[in-house]
């Protein structure tokens, strides 16, 4: 059989899984936008989390993908494997089949098995399953019923039992969960399998690089809680994952994943430009390598790997930053960097170079790369730029230390600056470590351990955010009717306590809401819930796995009263002509600029609206007039909202609906339009855009490498700043008599101060000339050095150019001592010949700070010029003799 590539068993997949009347899905964004409890998708099973736990309409039944997952932060986190083995990656890809309810472990066992052997003619021999062998502290049974269905395919050797950390699944450390079978596939080479004298079955879960897991099917069938305990789902759920680099790896015959179609062109065009070389499984196998070459064997692991997450994240609109996602894909980036720093010799941008590379192998698959290349490329290269000079002053700082302990005749750097080279720029242990080794230094490991921890527990304290279980009071789903109503009546199904830097508040879930809950960068309604008795402020409304949960400080005394869901209306309002603004905004941007212009970002208020988006220089002054008096036109034509809900993705985008890359979306959409602007949007907007009243840009910034941000407000908050300029500007003119031609007048005003400046100049510089010939004539001779002194009126930039001059005007041996007063403020300046420095042994610094004393000052300065600044303007003589006599002549 030919060998397949990675795109065609890509496909092959889902056309399995279709022939088993499975939906196939799209992938979902791998950065997580609204969910508290993950950041990144760290499984296939993610985006369907909310079906699983009962909130969401589990129709249809069967789904297969292909699902974008990254594993670096959490409770899934393989980043310090990454590189070093040939088989964990940041960021891969997941194939999976889900069934929500319908079938369930034999209907999945079956169907794995037959795609793989059947389909994909795996050898069953090097095939390996293992099924949950129980826990009695938890009182769960070994899964009899997985080993029974495996047994229809595979002898018993090939079963084996598994313990709770390698079969029974998590996402996190609440939420659904259940046991697992895994299959393994033993890939060693005849000669491998001859020399270990090893069965496969015994290397399966034993970290062998050769006999390793492939797929993983999970029974779901319990909700982890937050007290630990587990409760039954309401109805079975079958997740599988499949790594596709494995699977790949296992198809094409390979040892390594980074030896098959997915990595090679990337790892190929690192070494054409590094000049180095890599070494497959193959080559390695046949001459064994040296440290040195297994050094940049894994660098060019690594950066391939790294190099897919950061444009995979920066394409679904995570940049690098320094909080939060942005900050975990900046560290993944900055490994990256250390590693093509360290092990291939590249002291400059490394990593943007291969862009093209993986936009050619993956672009067809993932569109999101190729439209967004020139921001991947840029924002990659920026970052590169700006860590390598971190690394460079980092690089500093230790050959400093290591000078000074070589004063010293030490051998340890201590943990501490470890630690801060760590903490400020980014050089982990190994680093510093490299680096002092190779200069014969050590490093204090036990110390930096201590201080990390310090810094761990630092972190823990001011996150700690702690969450009580829900308690229910109705069985059901939220309706969310805020697109109808501002006012509904409802019920509390559910409630709970949330605890963060010991404030204590209440999240609160009802039957039905008008609330809208933060998302998509609108803030969350505010309002009240009143009852018969009492009334509730709702100080916040977030979206949670779907719902919108309600804030409030404290709970209804009556939790099971009807109560009437209200929202702030004037606020709600302001938010909806912020947000209907900011789509004018987009659409304006795209004519004026270009179809290049990409929302990265956006946050609606009642006051304001910020809106970031791709563009890679300043907007002109010009164009952002141009996009004000766009946005204000479509304003006054006052077009109607043209809401359609529930409509199909591919309707939606035959009306021309702009969809965001990174954006999750389900089958039926809903797509706003006013006029010619038309997104893709579940904000709450203006009934037309005439509510908006007015549009107007405050400032325009860039937040990172050519991403932009504009800042602007509407209606009411722009009539307030029209009055407060126009109440400045009438201030202004009353300054000049309320003069008609008032640009001309303050012209006039600026040219006569210019002149004025100038001429005031000019009698300083004669002052300085007069002065300076006055206190020569007067000079003093002692011991053949001249001695000019006195006091003067002048400015301090007047005494040190009277200074300057003097030494300029005196041939031979020179001590000058000026002390100058300006606004009754003294000042003591002191200026030598050279060889009262080197022959007389002066120091005019330490001179001028005694003697400032007696001006009640200090200052310091030079060798052969000092001056010092005080408060007695009556101490200048008597300074001035003070520095004569400290000269000794
Ligand atoms: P392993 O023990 O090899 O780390 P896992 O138990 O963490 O795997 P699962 O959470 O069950 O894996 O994920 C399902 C499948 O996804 C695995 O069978 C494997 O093929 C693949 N997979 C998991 N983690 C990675 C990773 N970091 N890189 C590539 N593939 C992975
Ligand atoms: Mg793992």
């Amino acid at each position: 059989m030919k060998m397949m590539t990675a795109n065609e068993i890509r496909e092959s997949f889902k056309k399995f899984f279709e022939q088993k009347q499975h939906a196939i899905v799209p992938s979902a964004p791998m950065v997580i936008k609204d969910d508290p409890t993950l950041m990144f998708t760290n499984a296939g099973m993610n985006q369907w989390k909310d079906i699983i736990l009962g909130t969401r309409d589990p129709e249809p039944r069967r789904r297969a993908d292909t699902q974008k997952c990254l594993r670096v932060s959490g409770k899934h986190n393989d980043l310090e494997e990454v590189g070093h083995d040939t088989y964990h990656h940041t960021m891969f890809e997941m194939l999976g089949n889900w069934s929500f309810g319908d079938y369930f472990k034999e209907g999945a066992i079956d169907m794995a098995w037959e795609y793989l052997v059947d389909v994909l003619k795996l050898n069953p021999e090097d095939l390996y399953v293992t099924v949950f062998e129980g826990s009695p502290e938890e009182n769960i049974p070994r899964d009899d019923e997985a080993a029974k269905y495996w047994a229809k395919h595979v002898p018993e050797d090939h079963i084996i039992n598994g313990n709770k950390h390698d079969n029974f699944w998590e996402m996190g450390d609440t939420g659904p969960c259940g046991p697992c079978s895994e299959i393994h596939v033993d890939s060693r080479t005849p000669e491998q399998k001859a020399a270990s004298g090893k069965t496969g079955r015994e290397l399966v879960n034993q970290d062998d690089p050769q006999v390793i897991e492939i797929w993983n099917l999970v029974f779901m069938q319990f909700n982890r809680k937050a007290d630990g305990s587990l409760e039954k789902l309401s109805m079975n759920v079958i997740d599988t994952g499949m790594g596709f680099e494995r699977l790949v790896r296992m198809m094409q015959g390979k040892h390594s994943n980074y030896d098959t179609d997915v990595f090679q062109p990337i790892i190929k065009a690192e070494q054409d430009i590094t000049g180095l070389k890599y070494f497959t499984f193959e080559e390695e196998t046949e001459t064994p390598i040296s440290k040195d070459q297994d050094n940049i064997n894994v660098a060019m692991r690594v950066c391939a790997d790294h190099l897919r997450a950061v444009a995979f994240s920066i394409a679904d609109g995570q940049l690098p930053s320094n909080a939060k996602a942005g900050y975990v894909i900046r560290r993944i980036l900055r490994r990256a960097v250390r590693y093509a720093y360290t092990f291939l010799g590249q002291k400059d941008g490394f990593l943007y170079k291969l862009v093209p590379t993986l936009v050619h192998e993956m672009g067809d698959a993932f569109p999101e790369l190729k439209a967004q290349q020139q921001l991947i490329t840029k924002v990659i290269k920026e970052e590169e730029d700006s860590f390598l000079r971190t690394l460079d002053k980092g690089i500093g700082m230790l050959d400093k230390a290591m000078e000074e302990m070589k004063s010293k005749g030490e051998k340890e750097l201590n943990g501490e600056q470890a630690f801060r080279l760590f903490d400020t720029y980014g050089f982990p242990l190994d680093l510093t470590e490299l680096i002092c080794r190779e200069n014969g230094f050590t490093v204090n490991e036990e110390q930096f351990n201590v201080e990390m921890q310090k810094q761990k527990e630092r972190a823990r304290n001011a996150a700690a955010v702690e969450n009580s279980d829900w308690v229910e009071l109705k069985a059901g789903e939220q309706k969310f009717v805020g697109y109808d109503y501002s006012e509904y009546e409802c019920e509390i199904l559910r409630y709970r306590k949330v605890t963060q830097k010991k404030n204590e508040f209440y999240e609160i879930v009802l039957t039905a809401t008008p609330f809208y809950g933060e998302m998509g960068g609108q803030v969350g309604d505010q309002g009240v819930l009143v009852s018969e008795n009492e009334t509730i402020e709702v100080i916040d409304s977030k979206r949670e796995n779907g719902q919108t949960v309600h804030i409030v400080k404290q709970l209804p005394k009556d939790l099971t009263a009807a109560f009437m869901a209200c929202v702030d209306t004037d606020k709600r309002d302001a938010s909806a002509a912020n947000h209907t603004a900011t789509h004018l905004l987009d659409y304006a941007l795209k004519q004026v600029l270009g179809d290049h212009v990409e929302q990265k970002g956006s946050f609606v208020s009642p006051d304001t609206l910020r809106f970031d988006f791709s563009h890679f220089e300043k907007v002109s002054d010009e164009q952002l007039r141009e996009v004000e008096r766009m946005v204000n036109d479509m304003i006054r034509q006052d077009l109607p909202r043209d809401e359609h809900r529930d409509m199909p993705m591919e309707e939606a985008k035959k009306l021309g609906a702009i969809a965001l890359f990174g954006e999750k979306y389900g089958d039926k959409v809903r797509v706003m339009r006013f006029g010619p602007s038309c997104e893709l949007c579940g904000g709450i907007h203006a009934t037309s855009t005439g509510r908006i009243g007015f549009f107007k840009i405050l400032s325009e910034s860039s937040v990172a490498a050519g991403i932009r941000r504009i800042e602007a407000t509407t209606g009411k908050d722009c009539e307030e700043r029209l009055y407060q300029m126009e109440d400045i500007l009438k201030n202004i003119k009353s300054f000049f008599n309320n003069a008609k031609d008032l640009q001309g007048v303050i012209q006039k005003y600026i040219d006569e101060h210019d002149a004025m400046k100038k001429q005031i100049e000019g009698f300083q510089a004669q002052a300085v000339e007069r002065a300076a010939q006055r206190l020569v004539e007067k000079a003093r001779i002692m011991n053949g050095v001249k001695v000019v002194a006195g006091v003067v009126p002048m400015s301090p930039a007047g005494a040190k150019d009277l200074a300057f001059k003097i030494r300029a005007a005196v041939e031979g041996s020179l001590l000058c001592v000026i002390g100058s007063h300006d606004n009754n403020k003294p000042q003591l300046s002191i200026m030598m010949s050279d060889d009262m420095v080197s022959d007389h042994g002066l120091n005019a610094g330490q001179m001028v700070r005694e003697a400032a004393k007696l001006i009640q000052g200090g200052g310091g300065g030079q060798p052969h010029f000092a001056q010092a600044g005080g408060k007695n303007v009556d101490g200048l003589s008597a300074a001035i003799d003070k520095v004569v006599e400290l000269a000794n002549l």
